[in-house]
């Protein structure tokens, strides 16, 4: 997002999406910048699809208006709208070869025969599949058809890209590799980008924002790093990452309480006493006097009288990381998840059923409120 003050490229304002009486999106605001990627992350059914539909004006908003460039384009059909999109299912042209599906957005645009094609070749060379040119879809794979699809959607140079789920029907392998391609080529072109996606490490990435959604409504906008490390909600910190969600009670001035003992946290709003969910990430659960543990460079651990006797219950070895299950009278049925580096382990010489102390750092300790008490 720049801090130069300039207007976005793409502003979204007030949208609602109904399908009869189902609301798809309630009330969507938001405002996407030039040259950005964004993710529309979510469970399914939260309205990702809908509000990239509305942007293009495959679907019509209900309510509520699309700029784009400054234009108001809200009620514009989708052939007079400036996009390129990419869908889950390729749909490449069965019948054509590649190189005129490639081409085939760039006829009656203006451009000459020999334009065309020196178009077409400098696209295929971008994906790198210049040599494949006279193939038929059904001739490559699922990720090179998916790497044509992206030509043709960035034929005409449009301003804005729309991916809809473009990986999801791709193997683990190719899908990490082609999202690093994508990324890539869109740094390259600096087209303004807006991919769907219910797959969060991907959205973390590729995403220079991510829009977490829920049930048709935006539940928080912010940078991987942000979104990961401060999630405004519950539902955020559950979707993304692991999450230890303990139950507790806040304690006073932004506290939190187990019982009887009182953490220090992150901070929050609720009155002493008000039934909450303290949450912690596992990487953030320290080993008591751990100075090997690698924070953020720039991050504080402030531990301040958080610390925690804990009796370690299973322990799996996850290749670069242990994850140990620690117990504590404290969190009643809940098991506190911490993963340790393969160093803290060995030199702690921690085993299944001993006893150890972990710090829960003030800065890394966050209170929602318990879905039970919010009903
Ligand atoms: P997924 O990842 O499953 O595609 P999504 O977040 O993209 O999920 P949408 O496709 O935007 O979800 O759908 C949001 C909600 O709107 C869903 O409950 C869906 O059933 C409903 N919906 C979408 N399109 C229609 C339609 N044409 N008619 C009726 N309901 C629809």
């Amino acid at each position: 997002m720049p801090l130069d003050g300039s207007e976005p490229y793409l502003k979204i304002q007030n949208l609602w999406k109904a399908f009869g009486k189902f609301l798809a999106l309630k009330d969507v605001s938001l405002d996407i910048y030039e040259g950005e990627l964004i993710c529309f992350l979510g469970p399914s059914g939260c309205g990702k699809t809908t509000l990239l539909r509305a942007i293009a004006g495959l679907d019509l908003q209900t309510k509520g208006s699309v700029h784009q460039g400054g234009k108001d384009v809200s009620n514009l059909p989708p052939s007079e709208r400036d996009f390129g999109i990419v869908f889950q299912s390729y749909a490449l042209f069965p019948n054509l070869t590649i190189e005129k599906n490639v081409a085939f957005g760039l006829e009656n645009t203006g451009r000459s025969k020999p334009e065309i094609k020196a178009r077409v070749s400098e696209l295929l060379t971008m994906v790198g599949l210049v040599d494949q040119s006279k193939k038929y879809p059904a001739q490559l794979s699922g990720g090179q058809q998916q790497r044509i699809a992206l030509a043709r959607a960035i034929a005409t140079n449009p301003g804005l890209l729309l991916l809809d789920e473009p990986l999801s029907a791709l193997d683990a392998k190719v899908r990490v590799y082609l999202r690093h391609e994508i990324k890539e080529l869109q740094r390259q072109l600096g087209v303004t980008t807006v991919m769907v996606t219910h797959d969060q490490e991907e959205a973390l990435a590729m995403a220079d924002r991510i829009v977490v959604m829920k049930d048709g409504v935006i539940e928080q906008v912010g940078t991987p790093t942000e979104i990961y490390s401060t999630p405004k909600t519950l539902f955020v910190a559950d979707f993304i990452g692991e999450m230890n969600q303990i139950p507790a009670l806040a304690g006073p001035s932004g506290a939190v309480s187990f019982g009887s003992a009182t953490m220090q946290s992150l901070g929050h709003d609720f009155a002493e006493g008000h039934p909450i969910i303290a949450a912690i990430r596992p990487e953030d659960v320290i080993p008591h006097g751990d100075e090997t543990h690698v924070l953020g460079s720039d991050d504080v651990i402030e531990t301040e009288e958080n610390a925690l006797e804990v009796v370690v219950g299973e322990m799996e070895f996850l290749g670069s990381f242990w994850r140990c299950r620690l117990h504590h009278e404290r969190f009643g049925n809940s098991e506190l998840i911490a993963d340790f580096s393969i160093n803290a382990v060995r030199r702690l010489s921690l085993e299944q059923g001993g006893k150890m102390t972990v710090e829960l750092p003030k800065n890394r300790l966050m209170a929602f409120e318990r879905p039970e008490a919010a009903e």
